[in-house]
């Protein structure tokens, strides 16, 4: 049976990345050599890592005076790296999530860092509207897609100190305005490679400003003189990054992704709306994700949660359960899911509400 892949990360990849990744590891780049047990610092491989990079530049068509590199330690270290590299005595974060907590918890470790919205009150099911972000500020810091709670900014805001985003499971999925942001970062793992990798983007003028002293590994500056090749970076996962790259600008680059994107989540939450069985967590449709899209069991069929999994689950539906701290479900929508997928989701939404 066909199985739809709706985890939330890692995640679906194009099967162009799966394919490419077999021949990468059998033959990489025609060396005769597995893409497994290259040197990363071989021709072939820094032609790699070179390409990637520029395909990055050119699908977020990155203005000139930023640098994009490749980074280990995931979404997660960036959580430290940005107020390490930074700040200098005081940052602003929106907390929109459980990620976006653990940033704002890095950020405490090296000043004061302020809280300027959070959504916590209702289990992060809405993006804080109104809020002040302090001009003091050495920057704020958003997350524009909140995986586990299904919620997404979609615009870019405009502020007036440095924009600082986690834009881990929405990058790529529709075109950004990189310049009204100092730094954007996002793992790899959701919508562009195994895990393995960061990529961020940085304005380089926003660097050099903090006085506490950096560990090298852990400067952006580091690895940008390095050209992300300061120590061995993960070979593999920028190889297959590389190929997701190609598929994304073959295919058209991200306006046309954000067209089907926004095709595939409106077909699934118009399915939710209107099925009797089930309800979104996220009510403001502005504030809905297009790439984690959230539900429960409507009041009165609360104990039909388990059935239903089942039932997917003898459908071919993989990983729709939802984040332990929503519950429910949860059906990641990335850029590689085919809308197949989702209407297949839909036509078991269907079937088990005409039993139920
Ligand atoms: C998955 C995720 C992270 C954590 O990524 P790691 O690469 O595992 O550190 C951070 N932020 C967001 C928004 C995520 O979805």
């Amino acid at each position: 049976m066909k199985k739809h892949n709706f985890y939330a990360g890692p995640s679906i990849l194009p099967q162009y990345t799966i394919d490419k990744s077999i021949e990468g590891i059998k033959d990489f780049a025609g060396t005769g050599l597995s893409v497994l047990e290259i040197s990363h610092r071989s021709k072939e491989f820094i032609a790699c890592m070179n390409n990637a990079i520029a395909l990055v530049k050119e699908l977020l068509e990155v203005p000139a005076g930023y640098q994009v590199i490749f980074l280990g330690g995931g979404a997660s270290m960036q959580f430290a790296m940005v107020p390490m590299n930074l700040m200098n005595k005081k940052s602003a974060y929106l907390v929109t999530g459980e990620w976006a907590t653990k940033a704002f918890k890095e950020a405490k470790i090296y000043g004061e860092a302020v809280e300027v919205a959070t959504s916590k009150d209702k289990n992060f099911s809405y993006i804080p509207k109104n809020y002040t972000v302090p001009e003091d500020a050495d920057y704020f810091h958003i997350t524009t897609n909140n995986t586990i709670y299904g919620t997404e900014l979609k615009k870019d805001p405009d502020v007036k100190v440095p924009l600082i985003a986690d834009m881990s499971s929405d990058i790529f999925s529709r075109p950004v305005d990189v310049s009204k942001y100092s730094l954007i970062y996002a793992g790899a793992q959701k919508n562009l490679a195994p895990a393995g990798v960061a990529v961020v983007i940085i304005k380089e003028e926003i660097l050099g400003k903090v006085s506490r002293p950096v560990p090298t590994m852990l400067d952006y500056r580091t690895h940008i003189k390095a050209e992300s090749m300061f120590n061995t970076p993960p070979v593999f996962t920028v190889f297959a990054a590389e190929q997701t790259l190609k598929w994304l600008k073959e295919l058209g680059g991200l306006k046309v992704m954000q067209k089907k994107n926004v095709e595939k989540a409106q077909l699934l939450y118009d399915e939710i709306d209107r099925n009797k069985l089930f309800v979104p967590t996220v009510n403001d449709t502005e504030d809905r994700s297009f790439m984690n899209i959230c539900f429960v069991m409507a009041e009165g069929y609360k104990e039909l949660e388990q059935p239903f999994l089942d039932f997917a689950k003898s459908k071919g539906m993989i990983g729709i359960a939802g984040h332990r701290s929503v519950g429910g479900f949860r059906a990641s929508t990335y850029n590689a899911l085919p809308r197949e997928s989702v209407q297949a989701l839909v036509d078991t939404m269907r079937e088990f509400e005409k039993s139920h």
